[in-house]
Order: structure tokens, then C-alpha cells, then sequence
């Protein structure tokens, strides 16, 4: 199978998915905390911004956006699947998935994004994870370094659980709309001096 091919198969299984609780929860939060709330994930499948969060840093790239392999030009497509050999509308290259391929590097652009509102992050929930993938495996560990507290919600212990501040065990889907409808969250957030929350959004 082709790269092109793996993921117009992973468009035609997406497709038809529509957020869950825990995407609209994050959304919610990012309602209530406006530009204090980041999300960052290593997903691809844009649950999240169709869900309604805005301020999402994608690590990974976007199953459903496709890159220009010459000038670098970023287009939406939710076509399914993609027509082979798409062509970019200014330079007529080719178009690829605008997603990090196995061996490939991550952007450093986005990349620094996700490591600046690390560490100002006055709460990072660490939300889903393996705990196995770098880098976002040990995001929670350079939040906690720069002053963060530093939940865990997830299905079972991952490593690195003992710099979590906070840890619940259980499905995000269930957890997080309980938590996002809690003044707490939004008091954690505003009462400590550096004021932004980061909610890593690390499988799904
Ligand atoms: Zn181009």
C-alpha cells in the first residue's frame, strides 16, 4: 500500500466519525478560558476543531489538509478519497497528506508552539496517552518542570506517572465533560501567575 493509499483508506474510515463528549468538553473549556487554553495532539483526524476548539496545535499535521512537496503551500481538502496525483494550485507540484510520516521530523514551527505554551502553562491535563511517543510522551514532564500541575487522565498507568500532580483513571469521554463543567478547572487555571492552560490531547 502507498502512502497516498494508507490514507485515503484512513479519509474513507474517518469520514463518517464525529466528535465524541471528551472533544466537545475540551471545546467547552476552551470557551471558558479563551486564549489561556491550548491544545496540542498528536492526532490527525481534526475531531477536535470540529468539535469547536480553535487554538489547536497539531503535532502530527491533519489527515484532512495536503501540502505542496514544492512550495510547502497548505491546503484544506476533505476530499475522499483524494484524487491521485493532486496538483498545487500556485507552483502545479504535487500534493501529499500534510501529515508527519513515520521517519520523518516534526515541524520545528509547531513543534516550538507546542513548547512555549508548555511551559507557561499554569495546568497541563495529559489526556489519553500511551506515554510511548516522543515527544509528547515527556511534555508533561517539561511542564512539571516549569511549574505546572500536571493531571493525567487516562485508561491505565502510563510511565512518568509520578510527576503527574493529579491522576483519573477512566475514559476521557467520561471524564473530561465532568470537568469541564467545574469552576474548578477554570479557578486552577486563573489563580496561578502564569495563565494558560495546556491540555495535551495525546490519542484518541
Ligand atoms: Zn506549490
Amino acid at each position: 500500500m502507498t502512502n497516498g493509499e494508507f490514507y485515503n483508506w484512513r479519509r474513507q474510515l474517518l469520514a463518517p466519525l464525529g466528535p465524541n463528549p471528551g472533544h466537545t468538553a475540551l471545546a467547552e473549556m476552551e470557551r471558558t478560558l479563551s486564549a489561556h487554553f491550548t491544545l496540542v495532539t498528536q492526532n490527525i483526524d481534526g475531531l477536535r476543531q470540529r468539535a469547536g476548539s480553535t487554538n489547536v496545535i497539531e503535532l502530527h499535521g491533519n489527515l484532512w489538509r495536503v501540502r505542496c512537496i514544492r512550495c510547502r503551500k497548505v491546503y484544506e481538502d476533505k476530499t475522499s478519497p483524494l484524487p491521485p496525483l493532486p496538483a498545487c494550485n500556485s507552483c502545479g507540484a504535487l500534493l501529499r497528506p500534510h501529515v508527519v510520516w513515520f521517519g520523518e521530523s516534526l515541524d520545528p514551527q509547531v513543534l516550538n508552539a507546542a513548547y512555549e505554551a508548555i511551559q507557561n502553562c499554569a495546568l497541563m491535563m495529559v489526556i489519553g496517552a500511551s506515554g510511548t511517543v516522543q515527544p509528547a510522551a515527556s511534555m508533561g514532564v517539561e511542564a512539571k518542570r516549569y511549574g505546572a500541575t500536571v493531571a493525567k487522565i487516562n485508561l491505565e498507568p502510563t510511565p512518568f506517572s509520578d510527576i503527574y500532580t493529579i491522576s483519573i483513571m477512566g475514559k476521557s469521554g467520561e471524564i473530561l465533560p465532568r470537568l469541564s463543567c467545574r469552576h474548578e478547572v477554570r479557578n486552577v487555571a486563573l489563580l496561578r501567575s502564569k495563565q494558560k492552560t495546556v491540555s495535551c490531547k495525546l490519542s484518541s
